[in-house]
Order: C-alpha cells, then structure tokens, then sequence
C-alpha cells in the first residue's frame, strides 16, 4: 500500500468496529493515525497498541456532535503531523424503530451524530485540505443509504443525507481543489453498532441480523484501498455487503 504511506489520517468513530479496524488496518500499513471517539479508554489501548508494534497515532476525546471538539481535533493532526490527507467520517449510531413507536429523542440523536457529525468534519478539515490543494473524505453511509425497510426510516434519511454530501463534496472540491470523495456502504457488519437499540422489534431481529455480518476488517480493506489509489484516481462510491445479505 506505497500511497497510503505516511498519510495524515483522522477516523472518527476509532474506539470499536469499522473504525477500529481501519485504525489498525492504516496504521500496519504506514498511516499517521489520528482517532477520536467519546470512549477515552478505548482509544488510548489502541494507540498504545499502535505504538507499541512501532506505527504512529495520537488520538483524542471527541464528541462528532460539538463542532469545537472537531475544530480541536483537526487543530491536534495539523499541531502533531502538519497537514491532513484523509478524513474518514465514520462514526455513527443505529437505534432503528418503527416510526410510529415515536422515539423523538432517537431521531435527534441520530440526525446530529450520523448527518451533524459529518458535516462538523468536514467543516473542521476542508479549509486545510483547500489550502494544501489535496485531500480526501471518506464518508461512511450505509446500505441503508440505498434502500429503506420498516424500522430504518430515519437511519436511512441519515445516510441518504451522507451519500448526498459525499456526492456534493465530490462536485464543488474535486475538479477545483483536487479533493477526493468517497462514499462506502456497508452492509451487515459485525460491530458493536446494535447496543444502541431500544425497540423491542429491532432487538428481536437483532440474533438474525448477526447471523449475516461479515468483520469489519472487509470495511477497513475497501478504506484502504480508496485511499491508496494514487491521486489522480477518485473512487466515489463502494457497497460492501456479505454475499448472503438479500
Ligand atoms: P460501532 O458501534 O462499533 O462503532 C461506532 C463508533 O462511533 C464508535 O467508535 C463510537 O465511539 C462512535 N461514536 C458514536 N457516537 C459518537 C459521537 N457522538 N461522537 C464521536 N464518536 C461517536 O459501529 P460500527 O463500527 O458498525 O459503525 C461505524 C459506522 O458504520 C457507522 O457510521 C455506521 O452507521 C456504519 N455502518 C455500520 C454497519 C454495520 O452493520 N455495523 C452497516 C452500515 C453502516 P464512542 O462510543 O467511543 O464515542
């Protein structure tokens, strides 16, 4: 992976699955790793890990939903390395329910994480990655991105909502700036991304959905290989999902 090498790269969303193993899958591979989540513990394990098998990584508490946590969070890459090749927007919730179970705060939560959170990223790095003339975002949406079933009505108008911005950043910044897009949507993946459910609908199915997933090292692999296509190669759009996913 030579154009990965010593790329500045933040994840969001690095304490568990997807992020985590893009961390460890970029670091192995050369990457200065900058990782964020709210999960302080989790992170400093992963970058002490990091560190310890002589790859390089600093990360930081930070919550995707406060812009000041993410202004803070490009301010430590550029402080810690100098510049920011790579963003990868991939923190995310799911408490999926029936639109009718009326869970309000759910849909708030999800609409500031899943759409704010990206859009507060991309905030924070994009006047750095305008004055560098490169750069590039990876957004991570979802198979929900594409297709709407009962109970994902609004996790899908999030990451509809994400494919839309990954698509927009990919016309206003790539031809100008040079700027990469990339949107990637998983299908079932084996994470930790159920705890968040309360519908007791959502939980029942919750068994069956496991039984599906594939490890989220297939993820981190279709990140990688984005960001190690050489500059003049801008993959815009992957969907991953396991071959028994209907
Ligand atoms: P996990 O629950 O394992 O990881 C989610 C990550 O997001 C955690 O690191 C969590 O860290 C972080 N996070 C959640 N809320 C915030 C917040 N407010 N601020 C900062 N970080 C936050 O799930 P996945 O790895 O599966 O999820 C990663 C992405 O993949 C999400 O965007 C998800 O929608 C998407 N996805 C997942 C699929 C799957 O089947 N697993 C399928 C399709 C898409 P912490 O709690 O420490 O803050």
């Amino acid at each position: 992976m030579k154009n990965l090498q010593s790329k500045v790269i933040i994840i969001t969303g690095a304490s568990s699955g997807i992020g985590e193993a893009t961390v460890k899958l970029l670091a192995t591979s050369g990457a200065k790793v900058v990782l964020a989540a709210r999960r302080e513990d989790k992170l400093r394990l992963l970058t002490d890990e990091i560190r310890g098998a002589g790859g390089e990584a600093v990360f930081q508490k930070a919550d995707v939903t406060s812009r000041e946590d993410m202004r803070n969070l490009a301010q430590l890459a550029m402080e810690t390395y100098g510049r920011i090749d790579v963003l990868v927007n991939n923190a995310g919730i799911m408490p999926n329910s029936r639109l009718n179970e009326l869970k309000v705060d759910e849909w708030d939560r999800m609409i500031d994480v899943n759409v704010k959170g990206v859009l507060y990223a991309i905030a924070a790095v994009l006047p750095i990655m305008k004055a560098q003339k490169s750069g590039h975002v990876i957004n991570v949406s979802s198979i929900s991105g594409h297709i709407i079933v009962p109970t994902t009505a609004v996790y899908s108008a999030t990451k509809f909502a994400v494919r839309a911005i990954s698509e927009g950043l990919r016309q206003e910044e790539s031809p100008e700036f040079g700027i990469r897009s990339t949107n990637i949507s998983p299908g079932v993946v084996k994470t930790e991304l159920l705890n968040s459910v309360t519908s007791p609908e959502v939980i029942g199915m919750s068994d069956w959905i496991r039984s599906l997933s594939i490890s989220p090292d297939r993820i981190a692999h279709a990140i990688a290989y984005a960001i190690n296509e050489p500059d003049d190669t801008s993959i815009n759009e992957m969907i991953i999902r396991p071959t028994i996913q209907s």
